[in-house]
């Protein structure tokens, strides 16, 4: 299937690791044109040379901190300078620390609403104007299937994910008109440095090591594995598409089936 998405430009957030890479690689093999961001330079000009690689379209990288608004408005211009617009608009950021409520003071709560909903706001703020001028956006938001099923030690993530669900939801009504769709993609256990440091974090909880956890993974999901990122960014691409124009406010998990829930 041809996605349609050549020529197409697309800012991934949070793009020098894990499940952000694999997208930018995956759009770039589409032939998208791409904005790439991460904090550190020295990963990011390496993810930003793989992605490079993997198609006809221009790449870059701005190293930039998501969770510093002034670093997150210069990213939008930065994208709209280099390449005079932006379509396809992927959100992204590190997911926030594991724990329970009373192991989180107010500063963590502001740091993972800063982190994990606001970036995605302010991009958002910056960018959809552009799509809805053009008659032509796509909005992605990589949240987790904890919007779905909260997880028992991710209490932040929790949180702040089902308000990027509320988000999005509400603004695809306001803009699908305007051939604008807006869709979260929710990953489940896909291996990635954040899973890494999860099962080290339940591993210490629970005094059994880190294979023990995954194979406690392993067992809650029907596929019986991990996912792996090149799969999430197949489902991410194909929400970016020509094709996916008429899917818009879903949240769809990728995650080999551990939601049980029916929708
Ligand atoms: P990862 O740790 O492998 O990669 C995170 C990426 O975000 C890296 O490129 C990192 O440099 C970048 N990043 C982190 N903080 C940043 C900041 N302040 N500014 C700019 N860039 C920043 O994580 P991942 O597994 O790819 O996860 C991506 C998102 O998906 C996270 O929000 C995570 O919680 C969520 N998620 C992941 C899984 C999973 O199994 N991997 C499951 C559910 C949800």
């Amino acid at each position: 299937m041809d996605l349609g998405i050549a020529g197409r430009v697309a800012l991934v957030a949070a793009s020098s690791k894990g499940l952000g890479r694999a997208v930018a690689e995956e759009l770039a093999a589409e032939g998208a044109h791409l904005l790439m961001c991460a904090r550190g330079e020295a990963v990011l000009s390496e993810a930003v040379a793989s992605a490079d690689a993997r198609g006809p379209g221009d790449v870059v990288g701005i190293p930039a901190d998501l969770s510093d608004p002034v670093a997150v408005a210069g990213l939008a211009e930065a994208a709209t300078a280099r390449f005079g617009r932006v379509d396809i608009l992927v959100n992204n950021a590190g997911g926030p620390p594991a724990g329970k409520f009373e192991d989180h003071d107010r500063a963590a709560w502001k740091a993972a609403v800063r982190l994990n909903l606001e970036s995605a706001l302010d991009l958002t703020r910056a960018l959809l104007p552009g799509m809805k001028e053009r008659g032509w956006g796509r909005i992605l938001n990589i949240t987790s299937v904890a919007a779905k099923e909260p997880e028992a030690d991710l209490i932040l993530s929790n949180s702040v994910r089902a308000a990027v669900t509320g988000f999005a939801k509400s603004l695809s009504n306001e803009v699908a008109a305007y051939g604008v769709t807006v869709n979260n993609v929710l990953p489940g256990f896909t291996r990635t440095a954040r899973l890494e440091q999860l099962a080290a974090v339940r591993a210490e909880a629970g005094g059994i090591s880190t294979d023990e956890v995954e194979a406690g993974w392993h067992a809650a999901i029907p596929a019986g594995r991990l996912g792996d990122p090149r799969e999430f960014a197949a489902v991410v691409a194909f929400l970016a598409s020509e094709r996916a124009s008429y899917v818009t406010g879903v949240s769809i998990a990728v995650d080999g089936g551990r939601t049980r829930s029916l929708q």
